[in-house]
């Protein structure tokens, strides 16, 4: 099973590491830090042994590379795995600030129901069950979730359960909260978080999530 390097470190952005498996082009690594689609945050991007990764895809604790066309890799050769580290930041910087926006909406509607949640290179998003409107409460909603930035908080991210990969980050203000994505190491390297508000249909709430 591949060593997740990604979670004890989300800030390396080159890894030395050896093919562990291949079935054409999906290939399988010793240990990774090219993260792939899980709790709605994209995949990386990047090459690894120099060819360039089009699909990253997490099956139980196991993660399958699909390669370009052409390589010429074989099982136990040292290659070097790289990522896009421009993506990489700004996906955990829009994860963290997704998570924050969450929490406090959680903690001022206990009854809001999260439907669904997605983290891109551009912007994040947060679906709600809900029959009422988030409108009156986005402003101060996004100028609690900036003060939380702007304290700089540590931001831990730790194992509740290493056997099965459960993991989990904590700041001062909430309880723990189950995550397996990457996260930034202080609330301040999110920068500035800026809020908007759609309606994708009856009885659905949506929050658009961007940084700069
Ligand atoms: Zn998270």
């Amino acid at each position: 099973m591949t060593k997740k390097i990604f979670w004890q470190d989300p800030y390396l952005t080159e890894l030395e590491t050896t093919i562990a498996s291949i079935d054409g082009n999906q290939v399988t690594v010793a240990e990774t830090i090219f993260y792939a689609l899980s709790g709605g945050q994209e995949s990386d991007a990047g090459t690894i042994g120099g060819y360039k990764v089009l699909d990253a895809k997490k099956e139980g604790m196991e993660i399958f590379y699909t390669l370009e066309d052409g390589h010429t890799l074989q099982v136990g050769n040292p290659v070097k795995m790289v990522i896009d580290w421009e993506r990489r930041h700004r996906l955990m910087r829009l994860h963290f600030a997704a998570e924050i926006v969450l929490e406090l909406v959680m903690r001022r509607f206990p009854e809001i129901i999260k439907v669904g949640a997605h983290i891109a290179q551009e912007k994040a998003r947060i679906d709600f069950a809900w029959d009422q409107t988030i409108s009156p409460y986005l402003p101060a909603l996004q100028q609690e979730a900036q003060a939380i930035v702007d304290a700089d908080q540590e931001i831990i991210s730790a194992f509740s359960d290493v056997a099965l990969e459960r993991r989990y980050w904590k700041i001062n203000e909430f309880s723990e909260v189950p995550c397996g994505g990457t996260h930034v190491k202080t609330t301040r390297e999110i920068g500035t978080i800026r809020l908007k508000r759609s309606n994708p249909g009856k009885g659905r709430e949506r929050i658009e999530i961007y940084v700069s």
